[in-house]
């Protein structure tokens, strides 16, 4: 590194704006990169309704970053990825470990040190303690902003203004989603409501899930005594119609929910065309590749646990498996896949990227993982030396396709914002070729797990590529 920090030194500084998980990991890649960076971080100048110390990256809730499991976990494949491209994220992460069986937690007191004393060692890092009240300046040409789901007022304001009114999101309001693998056909059937085709339709375009009287009273019935899980103190309770979690419709009477979102109106059962349901769910595909399903009008405030077990009371939901689960929480985030190219940068400035959490990725790991991709597209901007982005069969490559272009948008629903954020997941990777077992066929969890299997090797290897790295020593090892 020595070598080239004379040069570097006479380029212009790259500005991050935020020092949390997705600004320290996009300072650490454009300084390794050779370029000079400033990072800016409004604490302790200003703090934010959830963080505490003048850390960088802290960690404002749990200190988990989930799964370790690189082989047939999705956010474990991604700290795999982030390891080979050098993640101070993952390294500090690793050197703080605490006990947590296959996951990886974290003494966060000591990780956040740990990435405070790397990024104030480094020669090409220079820290601003200070709020950024606006848009960067016109002289700070490459600048990437990662100010997080708690982004300071004035700030988001001017994001707000920039981009228009509908692409800035101050609150999660998301009804769970599912495997597309993991519904069953045989109860379920695909169909428009009334067959409508509509712009871009086929007249089969959700999957509906059938209820008689009884099932429907049993579901009513759990969604008021499940549990829910409360709104913070500063988060108000920001309902509003056509956003009403499901649990409160039920609240307002048994009836609500099935002359709302659950109506049995213009659906013919197709496996039983005579009988009339009761009430029906309706599920919508929710990424491009076809591989996950959200249930449409189901936001929930109830908690995750819950959640499983009264949605697999569905109908054709019995073994469903939840890419993720709903919830409604603060959390502020922009329209990415109307706003941002294929590398991170806001289509209508050139040269200013987005990252982390308010792209509308979630979760630490996701967000220093974003983090990391916005540091290396801009270094490589300020070399000269345009990057692709990493391919789609990757952990990177699925998450940043989810943000900047894998989304369907809602053609029949106008006016409603159809992109919400998502962990890391199997579901945002396209499909992987199993090659044909010798002897005996694979079934039911050894099937899932092969494929998981054969998921994951195919992203480090596609990852390694895209990063350059050398194949063959690795095979070697
Ligand atoms: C209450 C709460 C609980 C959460 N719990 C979890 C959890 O348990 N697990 C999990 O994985 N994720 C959790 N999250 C999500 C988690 O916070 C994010 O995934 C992650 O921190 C996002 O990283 P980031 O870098 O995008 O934002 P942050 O880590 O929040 O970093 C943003 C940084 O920008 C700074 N900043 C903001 N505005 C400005 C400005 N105008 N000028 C300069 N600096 C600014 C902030 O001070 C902050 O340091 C939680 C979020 C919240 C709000």
């Amino acid at each position: 590194m020595a070598g080239i920090i004379p040069a570097a030194m006479k380029t212009e500084p790259i500005h991050v704006i935020g020092g949390g998980l997705a600004g320290s990991e996009a300072a650490w890649q454009i300084a390794e990169a050779g370029v000079p960076v400033v990072l800016h971080e409004m604490r302790p100048v200003r703090g934010t309704e959830a963080h505490k110390t003048d850390g960088l990256a802290e960690l404002v809730c749990s200190n988990s970053f989930r799964s370790d499991d690189a082989e047939t976990n999705a956010v474990g494949l991604l700290h795999a990825e982030m390891r080979l491209a050098g993640s101070l994220i993952m390294r500090s992460g690793d050197a703080h470990q605490v006990p947590a069986g296959s996951a990886l937690a974290v003494d966060r007191d000591g990780f956040s040190a740990a990435v405070t004393e790397r990024i104030e060692a480094h020669p090409l890092i220079t820290i601003e303690r200070g709020e950024v009240t606006g848009l960067p300046p016109a002289d700070w040409d490459l600048a990437i902003i990662a100010t997080g789901p708690l982004t300071a007022p004035s700030l988001a304001e001017a994001i707000r203004e920039a981009t228009g009114a509908d692409a800035l999101a101050f609150f999660d309001a998301i009804a769970p989603i599912v495997h597309f693998d993991t519904i069953d056909m045989d109860t379920c059937w695909f169909q428009s409501r009334y067959d409508k085709v509509g712009p871009g339709g086929t007249g089969k375009d959700y999957i509906n899930c059938p209820m008689d009287k009884a099932q429907y009273e049993a579901f009513i019935q759990a969604l008021l005594d499940g549990q829910k899980t409360e709104f913070k103190e500063w988060e108000g309770t920001p309902y509003f119609d056509g956003c009403l979690p499901i649990e409160v419709m039920a609240e307002r009477g048994p009836e609500t929910l099935r002359h709302g979102p659950m109506k049995p109106m213009g659906l013919t059962n197709a496996h039983n065309p005579t009988v009339k349901p009761y009430a029906v769910v309706q599920l919508r595909q929710d990424n491009a590749l076809g591989t996950l399903y959200n249930m449409v009008g189901f936001q929930t405030k109830l908690r995750h646990g819950e959640q499983s077990r009264i949605f697999r009371m569905i109908p054709g939901l019995e073994n469903a498996e939840f890419a993720r689960l709903g919830g409604l929480h603060r959390n502020t985030y922009i329209n990415s896949p109307t706003l941002l190219d294929c590398t991170l940068q806001l289509k209508l400035r050139p040269g200013l990227r987005f990252a982390g959490q308010i792209t509308g990725c979630e979760g630490y790991v996701e967000s220093a993982a974003i983090g990391l991709l916005a540091g290396r597209f801009a270094a490589a901007e300020r070399l000269g030396r345009p990057l692709a982005p990493p391919p789609e069969t990757t952990a990177f490559g699925a998450l940043l396709n989810h943000i900047t272009g894998g989304h369907i948008v809602s053609d029949d629903e106008p006016g409603k914002r159809s992109f919400q954020p998502m962990n890391v997941n199997f579901g945002l990777f396209p499909p992987v070729t199993m090659p044909k077992p010798e002897g005996k066929r694979l079934r039911g969890k050894e099937k899932t797990q092969a494929k998981k299997k054969a998921v994951t090797a195919r992203a480090l290897s596609d990852c390694r590529g895209w990063l350059g790295l050398d194949m063959t020593a690795e095979a070697a090892e």
